[in-house]
């Protein structure tokens, strides 16, 4: 992988490599911006142009450090990524970072960590994670990515220079759709326009694409029946693909209330968009997003599925007025 594979973030790019160029990189940075627009895959490459030892540009990707940086085996890398139960990134994870990072580096030029998931540290790591950025070594660079800014410690954000990703523009999901999961043109242009600019998020939707737009069909349906003929999601998974699409058509039916039509996401369904928005109560579809929001939240909270399928379609069904 090189800075060049790392697409949509040009402008993020140019700015790093001119903190390289110029000498002036920070001792910590924070990647801010929604998940799957590329700030791991900038993580990385960083920490391979700091340490990279070959002679032209930086990096190189065929020295041995540049090699071992894209294995995750380099000694002086470190990657810490929230997870357990918790989904949390606790004092003992970044004590042992600290501990690593204290160390002269082992054959690189920095020591650097990289930690993912910002807005998920404890207090107590954070509160660890503060002393060692208030009082940087030289040789320690830290790298820090969150896809939720708003919920990151404001302490460790004011000790940090803030790198905003922006999502990824709809021309370049749809590029990776094409080149990764061989999607045809249509279909990458509509999940590109459901995606977000999110290129994780538009791959997810493409593996699970001809169930989707069955269910997209049925939201866009003013008939009833048809949603008692159709079987009701039993995974969580499933359950999460509904609800995340009944409020994706609902944003929809919104945008189509305003007349701003450029901005319809599921773009091949305008007709049915217009149809269904006529005479409805848009207080109601908001109070249905916020239900739903409800709803998809009890599914985290291990809530049977097929229950939280039932009250969706029951929901869904008042609000269409049926
Ligand atoms: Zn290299």
């Amino acid at each position: 992988m090189a800075w060049s594979d790392i697409l949509g973030q040009e402008r993020v790019i140019e700015l790093l490599k001119t903190h390289l160029q110029d000498e002036r990189v920070a001792h910590a940075y924070l990647f801010a911006g929604p998940d799957g627009v590329g700030k791991r895959r900038l993580a990385f490459e960083m920490a391979k142009a700091l340490n990279c030892t070959g002679a032209g540009n930086r990096p190189c990707d065929a020295c041995t450090v540049c090699r071992q940086i894209a294995r995750g085996t380099h000694p002086d890398v470190h990657s810490v990524v929230a997870g357990g139960a918790s989904d949390q990134i606790k004092i003992d994870m970044i004590r042992h970072v600290i501990g690593r990072v204290a160390l002269r580096p082992y054959s690189a030029a920095f020591q650097v960590a990289i930690l993912e998931g910002a807005e998920r540290l404890t207090e107590e790591a954070a509160n660890s994670l503060l002393k060692v950025l208030e009082e940087p070594s030289a040789h320690t660079r830290f790298i820090l990515t969150t896809a939720q800014f708003s919920a990151c410690l404001p302490t460790i954000v004011s000790r940090c220079q803030l790198i905003r990703c922006r999502p990824l523009p709809a021309d370049v999901v749809k590029q990776i759709l094409i080149t990764q999961k061989g999607c045809d043109e249509p279909t990458a242009t509509a999940i590109a326009s459901l995606s977000g600019g999110s290129a994780s998020e538009a791959l997810a939707l493409a593996d699970r694409w001809s169930t989707y737009d069955q269910w997209v069909s049925l939201l866009g349906s003013d008939a009833p029946p048809a949603w008692f003929e159709r079987p009701l999601p039993e995974s969580r998974e499933g359950v999460a693909q509904l609800l995340d699409g009944m409020m994706r058509w609902l944003r929809d039916l919104a945008v189509t209330a305003t007349s701003e039509t450029a901005y319809i996401a599921h773009a091949g369904h305008a007709v049915a968009l217009r149809r269904q928005v006529r005479g409805m109560d848009l207080d109601r579809c908001l109070d249905t997003v916020f239900e739903l929001v409800a709803l998809r939240d009890s599914l985290e909270q291990f809530v049977s599925p097929r229950l939280v399928a039932a009250v969706a379609r029951e929901k869904w069904l008042n609000l269409i007025g049926k």
